[in-house]
């Protein structure tokens, strides 16, 4: 900018050894309104006991951090629509990690907040906002066979890792819960990396699967996922499935025969548990026992079919919020 009113030093890495900087002539007003560590890196008095250098009549400030990472920073500072997302980019929290870690480190507080709000609209926080994605995943594999998943739907290791990184827990639960529905062979390096391995893209393809950057991924992130995964096989198992939920607990229930129904029902709570170990996915099984006619198949009286789907809902529901708790995130 040639009327900025001061000059960022960052330095630059060099084969020859001498010392080589990157200089940045910015405006104080857009930093120090932006930042409060640089309002107060700014301020006159400590800006001249900082720096008595000066380049074409600035003030010079040295800074440590990577210039080609500090300029990113600056595009999207002067103007916000450069902030580099695209609704499910899959490839978001890599682009925007070092302008975030900046905006952290040098407390860009609204700038933060915007980057983070966008990051976090990728992410489920309701069981709703989770089944519009799930919806939305559907329809394109229906309409689009031939084109990969994970093009167009978030990535989980590279979003857990931005979230530890710059503390933005809420996106947690849901990348945790798509995650545990993956297996470690779903790889996006080994899909998309340089050496792709052609089995594994063969089987992701034709599965229509979506894959995982499981490198990315902590010691911490590979425990909470195992608890995780195990809090949601029990979820169906016979001594955590909630017995108060069942219909026949109802005192003055109108069930035909009671006994009947009490019968049948291990072989509903056996089916789910089926599918739910098949598919990994315990929620989208609880959708689809909570909206099917599981009386006429089941051959349990009306009522109990309908008090079921109810149940099953409510405990999917249940589940949902658990979810922080199941993966301890
Ligand atoms: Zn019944």
């Amino acid at each position: 900018m040639a009327d900025g009113d001061v000059v960022l030093s960052f330095p630059e890495d060099c084969v020859s050894g001498e010392e080589e900087y990157v200089l940045f002539r910015v405006h104080k007003f857009i930093l120090s309104h932006n930042s409060t560590t640089f309002k107060t890196m700014l301020d006159k008095r400590l800006l001249n006991k900082r720096t008595r250098n000066l380049y074409k009549g600035a003030p010079v400030l040295k800074l440590e951090d990577s210039a080609e990472d500090f300029n990113n920073l600056l595009e999207v500072l002067y103007d916000p629509t450069k902030i580099p997302f695209k609704k499910w980019d899959p490839d978001t929290p890599l682009n925007i990690k070092c302008i975030l870690l900046l905006t952290d480190k040098y407390h860009f507080a609204s700038l933060r907040k915007r980057i983070v709000d966008h990051i976090k609209e990728d992410w489920p926080a309701t069981i709703n906002e989770w089944d519009i994605v799930e919806f939305a995943v559907q329809t394109f594999k229906r309409n689009d066979p031939q084109e990969a998943l994970d093009n167009h739907f978030p990535e989980p290791g590279a979003a857990i890792q931005l979230a530890r990184l710059c503390n933005i827990p809420e996106i947690l639960p849901a990348a945790f819960y798509h995650l545990s529905r993956l297996h470690q062979n779903e790889d996006w390096d080994m899909c998309w990396g340089s050496s792709p391995d052609e089995d594994t893209l063969e089987k992701v393809a034709a599965g229509k699967k979506r894959t995982a950057r499981w490198g990315l991924l902590t010691d911490q992130d590979y425990r909470c996922l195992v608890r995780g995964r195990d809090f949601l096989e029990d979820a169906l198992s016979d001594t955590v499935f909630p017995s108060s939920i069942l219909p026949w607990t109802i005192p003055d229930g109108m069930c035909d025969n009671q006994h009947h129904c009490r019968s049948l029902f291990p072989n509903v709570l056996a089916s789910m548990r089926n599918d739910s170990r098949r598919t990994r996915d315990v929620l989208a099984v609880l959708d689809t026992y909570a909206s099917k006619d599981i009386s006429q198949e089941y051959h349990l009286c009306l009522l109990c079919g309908a008090v079921l789907n109810i149940s099953l809902k409510a405990l999917r529901g249940s589940l949902w919020t658990s979810l922080p708790r199941f993966f301890d995130v």
